[in-house]
């Protein structure tokens, strides 16, 4: 199965990415993860993503589509994978079909979460991140059995530098104006399904499961 979670910054896409991936059996893949990383490890990639990230702009087209051209060759791709943060515009959209269209493969489904904007800013300012894996939690919702300490693997947990609210609202408009676009363009081609971002973590799952038709 290949499928995209599109939604807003704080939507749950990561969340449910990694209980999906779990579940189902598929890797993850998040751009987001994947330049935080090489951000971490200050790799000429994460230079060049540093400043765009940090003011919630999107990185240049070039870098995201070629990080993912690399990723969906990987051997661990070939019974399917989640997309979490790709693609993030029409024109990384067409890239992605370019890439499946030499890959000989296709989508199944683009679920895209909703959640309102006074969600976003409540989600995304209590969120922390493990240091060594990335899984996210939050403060009040969603909190670690031990402070700051990660339930999966140990590592430690921080907050995002651009999980403030100056650069939230920032992040809300690039999504309103460059992401946004992308539930047309996937209705478009018949791939769309919209979940209800907002309610339980276990709840939403049930029914992302249910729209792939695997619940
Ligand atoms: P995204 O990857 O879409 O930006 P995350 O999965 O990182 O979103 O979730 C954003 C924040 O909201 C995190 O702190 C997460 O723990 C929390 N969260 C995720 N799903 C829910 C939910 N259903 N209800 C409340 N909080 C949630
Ligand atoms: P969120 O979980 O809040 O949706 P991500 O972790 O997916 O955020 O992304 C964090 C930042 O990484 C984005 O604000 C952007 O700067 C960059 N980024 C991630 N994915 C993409 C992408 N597909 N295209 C361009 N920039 C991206
Ligand atoms: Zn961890």
């Amino acid at each position: 199965m290949r499928f995209v979670l599109l939604g807003p910054p704080g939507a749950g896409k990561g969340t449910q990415a990694q209980i999906l991936a779990k579940d189902l059996g598929l890797p993850q893949i998040a751009t987001g993860d994947i330049l935080r990383a090489a951000l971490k490890e200050q790799t000429p990639l994460g230079k060049k993503a540093e400043s765009y990230m940090n003011a919630g702009q999107l990185v240049p087209n070039e870098v995201v589509v070629g990080i993912i051209a690399e990723r969906l060759k990987g051997a661990d791709c070939r019974e399917g994978f989640i997309l979490d943060g790709f693609p993030r515009s029409v024109p990384q959209a067409e890239a992605l079909d370019e890439i499946l269209t030499q890959l000989g493969i296709r989508l199944d489904a683009v679920l895209s979460m909703s959640i309102d904007e006074k969600a976003v800013v409540e989600r995304l300012a209590g969120r922390r991140i493990c240091r060594s894996c990335q899984a996210s939690y939050h403060v009040v919702f969603y909190p670690a059995e031990q402070e700051n300490v990660c339930d999966k693997c140990g590592g430690e947990l921080y907050q995002r530098d651009d999980d403030r609210e100056e650069t939230i609202l920032n992040r809300l408009k690039v999504y309103a104006d460059s992401t946004a676009p992308l539930i047309d363009y996937y209705s478009r081609k018949g791939l769309l399904q919209e979940v209800d971002g907002q309610g339980e973590i276990s709840d939403i799952t049930k029914a992302l499961k249910a729209a792939l038709g695997v619940g």
